[in-house]
Formats: structure tokens, C-alpha cells, sequence
């Protein structure tokens, strides 16, 4: 039997999967599907694994979870307990944090086009640090802070010309990049100019994130490098002191057995090798060392579950087996051509005698969430475990054909909880206004 089971995960004497101790099944039956499972041991210990590492190294670290992956109050709240930092990428990502009662100076901003009211919530609520992307951004700062009389602890970003090996549509360390300065043609030099002139700003140092789903560490022991010779140069012509030098995320997960991932403590050791490698050679403090992981901390940490509906064989090309979701919670396969590991979870021993695609039920062709999956035969009514769906699943749920987004659970030690309540059809017409028709009745 070929099953793929993450963290908690176990197939309990039901032949049911379970996650956390609770069975997966009864999920299903008490709260409906689609659903999404959390394994909250598994995300701790994620946390714990990117933590640990940089305490071995004896350096001085923020590993800031990248909320865009999963954002949600308890979610928050999960991150907070673990002792990490947060990324936010938008006014309603800060306003979750803000309420779930995140320390605000653990609070990163994050964004390519930061609208004024959303930087002036960001200062309001005292965030620990704006990163900035552009020109454009500097000014609207330093015209807030001004304002206000306040001094804004940045990072610049940089784009240092990296190109991680991975899917063209999540690559952004690119040169042609929509993201931040470019550290090869004066950009990045100007910004620097620029912020070092202005009392507005106090300037912690750069960020860069080279990638999403990176599977090797050249990439970031490059960006490093890169990161720290244009930080020497502003050290040799400006004596600037850099406080923080922030890698990004962008580790990778195992979606299927294609995947090859590394331990999350191997990225550790080879940029802090790197880094403390680099101060040395340029005689520069080491800086705090700050890395920003989303899907490395939820991805394998979540599970969909779906009901198993209609099925369409089309003779001597495939068979198609339709759920109760699909694009609308996992627009991933659509928009990246991402794959995924799938099995029954009510007959987790089952053989695995077909092989089947699995259809969403959206009106689009395109929404297709597996293709050529081999299952035990499923039937109406079987629930279909779909795995490694917490990062960047329920974040891009969306209500195309008015679906309502689903519920999300959090299961640990036998316990679930309810995180996020299914939406209602009512919910889905709650800021609908009605047309004052001007045809008489
Ligand atoms: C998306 C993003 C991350 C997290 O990426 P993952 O691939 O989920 O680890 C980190 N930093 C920045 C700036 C990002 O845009």
C-alpha cells in the first residue's frame, strides 16, 4: 500500500485516516466538506525545527511566518504562541494580526504597491518594520512620517538577480521582477541615497526572497553573497552598519513523490554559514539573520477533505470522478499546474485498483484538481483526502459559482476546533444591494 501521510497523519483501525488524533471521517461528518484539516503538532514542530537551527548557530534570528500562506485569527494566534514573527502583505492581513492580538513590533509589511492608507495603519499600529519595494512607496513613508513625527524602521528590498529552479509563475528573484530594487543597475544604490538623506527612515537593512518551492540551497547561499557584498559597499562608502539582513522564504515542501525536499534546518545552516561567512570576509557585525517561511510551515500541515459525487467515463481516454470542491479552494493545479497526492480517507487500506482525474465541480474545464490518480474505486459518498493543501489553499479560496468558501479545522492531541466557520449562502449575499428597477409594475 502506497499512502502519503505528514506529521500526525496515521490510518486508525477503521482504515480511516486520522490527523491529530481525531478521525478524519467524523470530521467530515460533523462539520461537512469541503473542509480543511490543520495538524497543529506539525506546524509547532516546524516552527520549533527553523528556531532550533538558528539557536545552534548561536545567532541572533526573527523567523517570521509568511502569513499570505494561511492567514487567519487563530492561525495568528498559533504563530504568536510559537514565538515567531509575521509577514503581512496588505491592510487586511495586518487588520487579522492587528485583532488576533499579534505583538505588533513582530510585524513585517510586505508589498509591491502599499496604498497610503495602508502604510498609515501600519505606522498607527507601531510595526516592527515596512520592507520597501519601490520609489514610489519612500515617498509616501517619508510624507507619513512627517506627518507624524515619527522615525520608520525599513528594510530595502532587492532583487538580486537570482533565479531559483522552480515554476516560472512563482519565481519573483528574478531581474525581471515586479518586486523591489535591483541591486545591479543603481536602484538599489539610489534607494540607499535616498533613504540615508531623509530623517524619516531608520534603515535595518535589506531583504530578498528568491523564489517559491526551492528545493536546493545554492540559490540563497548566491543571494547572500550578493546581499552582503552591496551591504560591505555601503559599509565602505557611507559607513553604514546593517542590523538585519532578511533571505526570505521559499523552502520547499513535498506536494507529491516528484518532491525532494530537505530538512528546514539544512536552508538554516547554509545561510548562516553563508552570512557569517561573508561578515567575516567584509569585517562587518554580523547582522540579525531573518527568514520568512510560509508554505514550509503550514503546506504538508494541511489536508481537504471532499465528498465524492458524480463520475463521467469517456471510453478509452480517462474517467472522471467529481468532488464538492475545486478551484474555488484550491485554484493551485489551475494556476500553476501543481500537483497532488490523493487518497480515500474512509478506505485508507483500500487497493488501489483505478486510476481516475479528479474534477472540481466549478464550470471551467480547467478545474481539474488531480489528474490521473490511481484510488480504490471510488463511490458517491466516499470522502477524498487530498493532502499538502494548507499553504496557499484556503488563502485563494475564492466564490467563483457562488460557492461558499469552506470551514477550517485545527486538530491536535485528539482535540478539534473550529478555525474558520463554512461560509452561508446568506454570507454570500450579505453585500449584495438590490437594483431599484425603473420598470412599473
Ligand atoms: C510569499 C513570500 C514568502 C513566503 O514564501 P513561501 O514559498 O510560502 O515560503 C516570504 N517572503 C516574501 C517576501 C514572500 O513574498
Amino acid at each position: 500500500m502506497v499512502v502519503f501521510l505528514h506529521g500526525t497523519s496515521r490510518v486508525n483501525e477503521k482504515g480511516h485516516l486520522e490527523i491529530g488524533g481525531v478521525d478524519v471521517v467524523e470530521l467530515a461528518e460533523t462539520y461537512g466538506t469541503p473542509l480543511y484539516i490543520y495538524d497543529v503538532a506539525l506546524i509547532r514542530a516546524r516552527a520549533r525545527a527553523f528556531q532550533e537551527a538558528f539557536r545552534r548557530h548561536g545567532v541572533r534570528a526573527q523567523v517570521a511566518y509568511a502569513s499570505k500562506a494561511f492567514s487567519s485569527i487563530a492561525m495568528v494566534q498559533l504563530a504568536a504562541e510559537e514565538g515567531m514573527s509575521l509577514d503581512v502583505v496588505s491592510g487586511g492581513e495586518l487588520h487579522t494580526a492587528l485583532v488576533a492580538g499579534f505583538p505588533p513590533e513582530r510585524i513585517h509589511f510586505h508589498g509591491n504597491n502599499k496604498s497610503r492608507e495602508e502604510l498609515a495603519m501600519a505606522l498607527e499600529s507601531g510595526i516592527g518594520c515596512i520592507v520597501v519595494d519601490n520609489f514610489y512607496e519612500l515617498e509616501l513613508i517619508e510624507e507619513l512620517a512627517e506627518a507624524s513625527g515619527r522615525t520608520v524602521p525599513i528594510l530595502l528590498r532587492v532583487t538580486p538577480g537570482v533565479e531559483a529552479h522552480t515554476h516560472d509563475y512563482i519565481l519573483t528573484g528574478q531581474e525581471d521582477s515586479k518586486f523591489g530594487f535591483d541591486l545591479h543597475n543603481g536602484q538599489a544604490d539610489q534607494a540607499f541615497r535616498r533613504v540615508m538623506s531623509a530623517k524619516a527612515f531608520r534603515l535595518l537593512g535589506v531583504h530578498c526572497h528568491i523564489g517559491s518551492q526551492i528545493f536546493e540551497t545554492a540559490g540563497f547561499v548566491l543571494a547572500t553573497q550578493k546581499v552582503f557584498a552591496k551591504l560591505a559597499e555601503w559599509n565602505r562608502e557611507h559607513r553604514f552598519v546593517p542590523e538585519v539582513v532578511n533571505l526570505g522564504g521559499g523552502f520547499g515542501i513535498r506536494y507529491t513523490e516528484e518532491d525532494d525536499p530537505i530538512p528546514v534546518a539544512m536552508y538554516v545552516d547554509c545561510i548562516v554559514e553563508e552570512a557569517k561567512k561573508q561578515a567575516r570576509e567584509y569585517e562587518l557585525p554580523l547582522p540579525e539573520i531573518w527568514i520568512e517561511p510560509g508554505r514550509s510551515l503550514v503546506g504538508d500541515a494541511g489536508t481537504t477533505i471532499y465528498t465524492i459525487g458524480s463520475r463521467k467515463d469517456v471510453p478509452n481516454v480517462r474517467t472522471y470522478v467529481a468532488v464538492d470542491g475545486g478551484m474555488s479552494d484550491n485554484i493551485r493545479p489551475a494556476l500553476y499546474g501543481a500537483k497532488y497526492e490523493a487518497m480515500l480517507a474512509n478506505r485508507m487500506w483500500g487497493e488501489r485498483t483505478e486510476v481516475v482525474s479528479i474534477a472540481g465541480k466549478c464550470c471551467e474545464s480547467g478545474d481539474m484538481l488531480i489528474w490521473d490518480l490511481a484510488l480504490p474505486e471510488a463511490k458517491p459518498g466516499d470522502y477524498l483526502a487530498v493532502f499538502c493543501t494548507g499553504a496557499y489553499g484556503y488563502s485563494m479560496a475564492n466564490n467563483y459559482n457562488r460557492l461558499p468558501r469552506p470551514a477550517v479545522v485545527f486538530v491536535e492531541n485528539g482535540d478539534a476546533q473550529l478555525v474558520v466557520k463554512r461560509e452561508t449562502y446568506d454570507d454570500l449575499i450579505q453585500y449584495d444591494l438590490p437594483w431599484k428597477t425603473k420598470v412599473k409594475k
